[in-house]
């Protein structure tokens, strides 16, 4: 209305801007009991904010974070009242059970669902498409600690490790992910076993219907869970699915399809895209058989072809949503998603200013896992602001990408007095001689 130069944001998505989610991450913390005694100098809740802090403006090592601690910023934008020294940050954060940090990554999501924002992500009848996937972030021959992975080669020689099952809230629209409290692959409290993939899924479902009872999910992964086990585990916690499929995997399941092609069963389709030079080709069959061992495990198969003038691509999955014509093409959209967990989640992780893979110190106990969980959660901030906050949305446009927005979001953060990361943004945006206001909220 009075302002040709402003950005009018919703008023629904006030609670959704860098300084209200700042504010909730920090309030999230306090709200931790500190293992230590009473007279502490510097309190658990600043150890956490400034590693947040850290994460957050992709400080690229602990040593380069606290050499600039920029103290002023750290206290009026992150709340800080006294940041740690990078020794004793390491200190405080290594006894620290990752799963206490758990509720802020739950009360994000509550914030999203509040502003409407999360809605908008929905993949089918109010449904969120959720994409799992483990990842390596931590491998050494001499550095380990207590809840490393062991791998004992055959010269005697061990590999340390750390991998974590990663989860996100996807959507084949749109480019921000929504990522939920990642769970951990490695040595538990007093276990000898080295854990997996698969032992990681059973907790995170777990967790994952503690945490949110009531939202509806269509689980997509890659053909390593296409097994009858975890399928059940899936349609025990009420989650639907759409899982990848190998022939070289699952032969019986092919033969199956084969049988049910012979019996004139299968369903063809075709749709043709002129304006991208693509025909899609669908070959699908519902209540098939997924092995021989499990035949009371019937599943849904598609099988796609997605065919340019000079290359063919070919997938296939099983799911338990029951595919026609009519959906068949949306259902491939879901499980083609996928490769969001990998693409827009960890390797936006480790090659777009977060150093997922950099030892930002190790510890002996939880530090390492404690580092690459805080760091889910500033990520699970960006991708907030991403999805929801037009200045953010707006200096990302202007500068192009988000490597330089990283930059010269440092830049300013070390080098001027700021009041919030809205001024910081705005300043990025219009340059710093600027009046404001500049972004004003929708009061109507
Ligand atoms: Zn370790």
């Amino acid at each position: 209305m009075g302002f040709p130069m402003s950005i009018v944001a919703p008023k629904e998505r006030k609670h959704l801007s860098a300084d209200a989610l700042f504010h909730l991450v920090r309030s999230g913390f306090a709200t931790i009991p500190d293992p230590r005694c009473d007279d502490v100098d510097i309190s658990l809740t600043d150890a956490l904010m400034s590693a947040f802090a850290m994460f957050s403006l992709k400080a690229p090592s602990l040593l380069a974070f606290d050499k600039e601690r920029a103290e002023g910023n750290l206290h009026t934008i992150y709340g800080i009242e006294r940041v740690p020294c990078d020794t004793h940050m390491r200190e405080i954060l290594d006894p620290v059970s990752p799963k206490v940090l758990r509720p802020v990554f739950k009360s994000i999501v509550r914030q999203l669902q509040r502003g409407k924002a999360l809605e908008a992500m929905a993949f089918l009848d109010g449904h969120y498409l959720l994409a799992l996937d483990g990842t390596g972030y931590f491998s050494s021959t001499t550095i380990h600690c207590a809840s490393c992975l062991h791998k004992v080669h055959r010269n005697g020689s061990v590999t340390y490790s750390h991998q974590m099952l990663g989860a996100a809230i996807i959507h084949p629209d749109m480019r921000a992910v929504i990522p939920l409290m990642p769970e951990p692959i490695g040595k538990h409290d007093g276990t000898d076993k080295n854990d997996c993939e698969r032992n990681a899924a059973k907790r995170f479902l777990i967790k994952l219907r503690q945490d949110h009872p009531h939202l509806k999910f269509i689980v997509t992964e890659d053909s390593l869970s296409s097994n009858a086990p975890h399928i059940e585990t899936l349609h025990n916690h009420a989650l639907h699915y759409i899982l990848g499929v190998k022939e070289g995997d699952h032969a019986f399941l092919f033969q199956q399809v084969q049988a049910a092609e012979h019996a004139g069963r299968v369903t063809y389709y075709e749709r043709h895209d002129r304006a991208a030079g693509l025909v899609h080709r669908f070959r699908f069959v519902n209540d098939v058989p997924l092995n021989a061992s499990n035949v009371d495990v019937r599943v849904n198969f598609i099988e796609y072809w997605e065919m340019s003038k000079d290359k063919v691509q070919h997938f296939s999955w099983v799911t338990d949503l029951r595919v026609s014509r009519r959906n068949v093409f949306h259902l491939m959209r879901g499980g083609r998603a996928r490769w969001k967990i990998e693409n827009e989640t960890f390797n936006t992780l480790k090659n777009q200013g977060y150093n997922f893979e950099h030892n930002y110190g190790h510890g002996t106990q939880n530090l390492s896992v404690v580092f690459a969980t805080v760091m889910m959660l500033a990520f699970l901030v960006d991708q907030t602001q991403q999805l929801c906050c037009a200045l953010f949305q707006a200096v990302w446009a202007k500068l192009g990408s988000k490597r330089l927005l990283w930059e010269r979001m440092r830049a300013l953060f070390y080098d001027y007095a700021l009041m919030s990361m809205c001024q910081l943004f705005e300043a990025l945006l219009y340059g710093f001689k600027k009046s404001s206001p500049l972004v004003a909220i929708d009061s109507s």
